[in-house]
């Protein structure tokens, strides 16, 4: 590859990479987008839900052509402890009408999109690992790849390689992410016949469902899920770095007890595993969000932290924020400037958008994690709430009062044992909810 000059280079094609050259391609510039997979999604990995709204803001309709699952109509969270469930969720065929979001699989997905980008005149560069960045001073001019002759040189270079984001340090932006800042997840695609997967979880032809699991995940900070594909199960865990490490569990073990539960087990019974595959999601939140532009770069998606993990959501964040970066790299063309005061634009860009304000309202959350008592909020409290239920749903002569007054004194037990225990919790919950 012959030393190139490019407008802008982007590094991954992911969500936000493919948002951010699609944006600029679109705009008239010469892109170069790069990526170390043989193809877009090769190596991505996600639960996964694809939202509507910010895909849309950049493609139209783009559902209608885009290689996506199921059209998700029904949400579940379900509370488990050893043999049972309280569960919760929400049905509305409103979803379907604009569709909200729908289940898909990266490797299909995100090879679509970069097409899309490809198709607005990105080069693509696949196969190709970007090992440095070229600088001239503090300024970033380029890309060094690990082809042959492989400097790419470019005014603006878009940092969007995930969420190991080894260009992110190289910037300095962050260092490595400290293990409650990222889970490590795993994940299994279950193949199952279409009708079957439909008449198990109460499903039409194209109709979707999600099912968010809170606990046994061994008394750890984690989230187990089981989304409904055409033809297969994605089934998987996330479990915060810090408490495996503690608890020196691996999470494919805590995936094989969570395949115990018969609730799980009914849903998946006589499926096949047709992959199997791990990857780390950032969940640091609000305050690990790194610097997001200098002279000559902008950083977006996973690789800036930008994970919403209260809601599951993280492409919408990658693609609006690539999208932003490409809309700023845009306007630094135009203007012949592609120093920060220029690229700070889109800083203020983000600041302004859903990402920034939704991050900040769950700011708290990582600290509620960090409480040091994974085992109490991810065992015991769900533990306490299926008793409670179960005692509360129980007609054996008990008192209603009485059986209220034991379910108040199990949950209080699960979380310390003192009225003030269970106060404090709602408190410190609350504030973590609410910025
Ligand atoms: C188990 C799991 C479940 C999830 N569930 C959901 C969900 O249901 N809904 C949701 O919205 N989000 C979900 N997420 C989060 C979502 O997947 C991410 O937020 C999103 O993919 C981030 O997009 P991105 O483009 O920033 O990064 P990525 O998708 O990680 O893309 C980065 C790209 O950069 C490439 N790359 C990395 N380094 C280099 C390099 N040096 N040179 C060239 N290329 C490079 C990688 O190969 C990759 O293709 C989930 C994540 C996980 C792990």
């Amino acid at each position: 590859m012959a030393e190139e000059r490019f407008d802008a280079v982007v590094v991954g094609a992911g969500p936000a990479g493919s948002a951010a050259a699609y944006t600029m391609a679109k705009g008239g510039l010469k892109v170069a987008l790069i990526e170390r997979g043989e193809f877009p999604g090769a190596k991505n990995l996600f639960g996964g839900v694809v939202y509507r709204k910010q895909f849309e803001d950049l493609i139209p309709e783009f559902w209608k052509e885009a290689p996506l699952e199921r059209t998700i109509v029904e949400q579940r969270l379900w509370v488990l402890a050893e043999d049972s469930a309280v569960t919760f969720g929400h049905r509305n065929n409103r979803y379907k009408e604009p569709p909200n979001c729908w289940t898909g699989l990266r490797v299909k997905f995100d090879q679509w999109f970069a097409s899309q980008a490809e198709k607005a005149g990105a080069l693509p560069i696949y196969e190709t690992v970007v090992t440095e960045l070229l600088r001239e001073g503090e300024k970033v001019v380029g890309v060094r790849t690990d082809r042959e002759d492989g400097d790419l040189y470019a005014d603006i270079v878009i940092v969007a390689d995930g969420v190991n984001s080894l260009l992110g340090k190289a910037l300095g932006v962050h260092r490595e992410w400290k293990p409650d800042e990222v889970s490590l997840a795993v994940k299994e695609v279950i193949a199952l016949p279409r009708q079957t997967i439909q008449d198990r979880f109460n499903l039409e032809d194209g109709e979707g469902c999600t099912i968010e699991l809170i606990g046994q995940t061994c008394g750890m900070a984690g989230l187990g899920f089981m989304y409904t594909n055409q033809d297969t199960l994605s089934f998987g865990v996330g479990v915060m770095v810090s408490d495996l490490k503690k608890q020196r569990v691996k999470p494919y073990q805590v995936l094989d007890g969570l395949k115990k539960h018969p609730m799980i087990q009914r849903l998946i019974q006589g499926g096949e595993v047709k992959e199997y595959s791990g990857h780390l999601i950032p969940e640091g939140g609000f305050d690990s969000i790194p610097p997001l532009s200098g002279d000559g770069w902008m950083i977006c998606g996973d690789a800036a932290q930008m994970v919403n993990a209260v809601h599951r959501e993280g492409t919408n964040l990658a693609v609006s924020s690539g999208r932003l970066a490409g809309e700023t790299a845009l306007k630094a063309h135009a203007r012949g400037d592609f120093s920060v005061a220029t690229l700070g634009g889109y800083n203020a860009a983000v600041r302004e958008s859903f990402i920034y304000k939704d991050l900040k309202k769950y700011r708290g959350v990582h600290g509620l994690l960090g409480m040091d008592d994974s085992d109490m909020l991810f065992g015991k409290l769900p533990d306490a709430l299926n008793e409670a239920a179960y005692q509360m749903l129980l007609v054996d002569g008990v008192t209603k009062k009485d059986k209220q007054k034991l379910a108040f004194s199990q949950l209080r037990e699960a979380v310390g044992g003192k009225n003030l225990d269970l106060l404090r919790l709602g408190l410190k919950g609350w504030r973590a909810m609410n910025g």
